[in-house]
């Protein structure tokens, strides 16, 4: 059933077995899968079926570190999330993600690639993802450079890489959510705070508001925050001001380690004719003949550990048949010289997408300021290390000399790439993939959850989304969240049986 606060207080039941807090893609899976397994499930959800403003501005935030995307617009809250504008782009970590990396300080995960692995398959159906592999091989025997596939989440995406159709959580599980009998789900029901039962050491009731200042609390054996990347964090620092620092925040770590896919334009390549009549090298013949996939190329993880760098993904965006203009030019004398029709056929741009370091400086803070429920509003101090910058560079310029090698064409490299411009000077953006804050550790010290997600010295209290994440990768995360999540909906199941 779904219930709306805005028609009066909803007719829950007295206590329920597991309260999900947040339907965007983490938490609907959760919700549909624990109530698969016999459970049953109250769904809150801060926002309405539909877009509002009173909701959305409670994402508002102060950006106190590097500039980063305003956090009220690269997020969506109401029904599924911030699933209601996703592009849709599915991608597995690398197994090499989940590994400890001497030269990277914090990295390694207490769960390896293969336990997420059983996953895949229930992961791609709920996201609606067609052919899906991990597409990744290598490109020449040089072993420097991979060629990643990116697919997409579903049929439409084969003929568009942007603005088609995504899986739309709120809209495309609307119907599973409002017939099951297993799920009760609470429209315009915003968590404020969780009461501990002092007795026994469990959190006893979640209590959430609507926007008329009404409370209200409910019951569960377990509850989960599914309240999104950064939200969870902010929530837990709450939690944690409340409760002496006694869940996950015992050394400080709550917001630490916040992490997004650093991306930067690159600059120009093209394709000279030889190639492009005589390639040997299929993935570049399908590229030219602009079919998606698109193409990406990877550093290898043994080139990555010997260059000390991070994961990181070169696209190569569309290519275009016509000369380069001025501002592809630039200063190059070489470039100016190139002859259309006789030098290159094709132009298209190429972007870098890098793995973020884990940072403890790399912050979701809360400031001082109050929203209308009496919460500290979020602050977000990004930062942004050398290696993160110096991966960029690295991919960059090895992709530009492999162009160069193997006769495919030419890239040109910014000259801030070349320059080691710091990052302010760069056209360095971000993707919109909040990671990190609330990591998955073996132990408090240097994390916030444990390998299951349930938060260190809580034993009712868990964690779904990429919050969790110890390290980013370089793929878009929500494919993992999915596994994540069904992967502790099936833990919750077997504990509580
Ligand atoms: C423009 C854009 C493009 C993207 N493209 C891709 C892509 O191609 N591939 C990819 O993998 N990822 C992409 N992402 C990221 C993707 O959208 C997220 O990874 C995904 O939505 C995260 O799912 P989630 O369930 O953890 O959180 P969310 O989807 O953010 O859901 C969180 C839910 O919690 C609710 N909530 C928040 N606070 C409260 C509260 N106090 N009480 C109750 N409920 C609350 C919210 O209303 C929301 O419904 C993109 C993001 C953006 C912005």
């Amino acid at each position: 059933m779904i219930f709306d606060t805005k028609a009066g207080a909803p007719p829950l039941q007295s206590k329920y077995d597991i309260c999900v807090i947040g339907s965007g893609p983490a938490g609907i899976t959760l919700a549909l899968k624990l109530a698969e397994g016999g459970k049953r499930v109250v769904l809150l959800e801060a926002g309405g079926r539909d877009f509002t403003s009173e909701s959305q501005e409670i994402y508002e935030s102060d950006n106190l570190g590097f500039e980063f995307q305003s956090t009220d617009i690269s997020r969506l809250r109401y029904l599924g999330g911030t699933s209601g504008h996703w592009t849709g782009r599915c991608l597995l970590l690398d197994p090499s993600d989940f590994e400890v990396r001497d030269d990277i300080p914090l990295s390694g995960w207490p769960i390896g690639f293969n336990d997420i692995l059983p996953y895949q398959a229930e992961a791609a159906e709920i996201l609606g993802v067609t052919n899906f592999d991990r597409g990744r091989t290598p490109l020449d025997d040089t072993g420097i450079l991979d060629i990643v596939e990116q697919r997409f989440s579903s049929e439409h995406k084969f003929g568009n890489v942007f603005g088609s159709e995504s899986r739309r959580f709120g809209t495309y599980y609307y119907s599973a959510l409002s017939e099951s009998k297993a799920i009760d789900v609470v429209l315009n029901a915003n968590l404020t705070e969780f009461s501990l039962d002092s007795a026994t050491g469990r959190f006893a009731h979640a209590r959430y508001q609507d926007y008329s200042q009404n409370f209200y609390e409910i019951r569960a054996d377990i509850f989960i925050l599914a309240m999104g990347g950064i939200e969870n964090s902010r929530f837990m620092l709450q939690l944690n001001e409340a409760q002496n620092d006694r869940f996950g925040n015992q050394n400080d770590m709550v917001g630490r380690c916040f992490m997004d896919h650093l991306r930067l334009p690159l600059g120009v390549y093209f394709i000279t004719k030889r190639l492009y009549s005589n390639s040997p090298n299929w993935e570049f013949a399908r590229l030219l003949r602009r079919i998606i996939p698109q193409i990406a190329l990877s550093p290898s993880p043994d080139f990555a550990r010997k260059n000390k760098i991070l994961n990181g993904v070169i696209r190569l965006d569309r290519l275009h048949r016509r000369p380069l203009n001025e501002k592809e030019i630039g200063t190059s004398e070489f470039m100016r010289n190139l002859r259309y029709d006789s030098d290159y056929f094709f132009v298209g741009q190429s972007i870098a997408s890098s793995e973020h370091a884990p940072n403890p400086d790399s912050r979701v803070v809360l400031t001082e300021k109050l929203d209308k429920f009496g919460l500290k509003k979020l602050g977000m101090d990004v930062q942004i290390t050398p290696k993160d910058i110096e991966t960029m560079r690295r991919v960059a310029l090895e992709t530009a000399e492999y162009f160069v090698r193997s006769g495919l064409g030419r890239m040109q490299v910014n000259s801030a790439m070349w320059e080691h411009g710091s990052p302010e000077d760069m056209e360095l953006d971000f993707s919109m993939h909040a990671m990190g804050g609330l990591r998955m550790t073996e132990t408090p010290e240097t994390g916030v959850v444990d390998a299951n997600c349930r938060v260190h010295g809580a034993q009712n209290l868990y964690v779904a989304g990429s919050g969790v994440f110890p390290t980013s990768g370089m793929a878009n995360p929500t494919f993992t969240i999915v596994q994540l999540a069904l992967r502790l909906a099936d833990h919750l199941l077997v504990r509580t049986s």
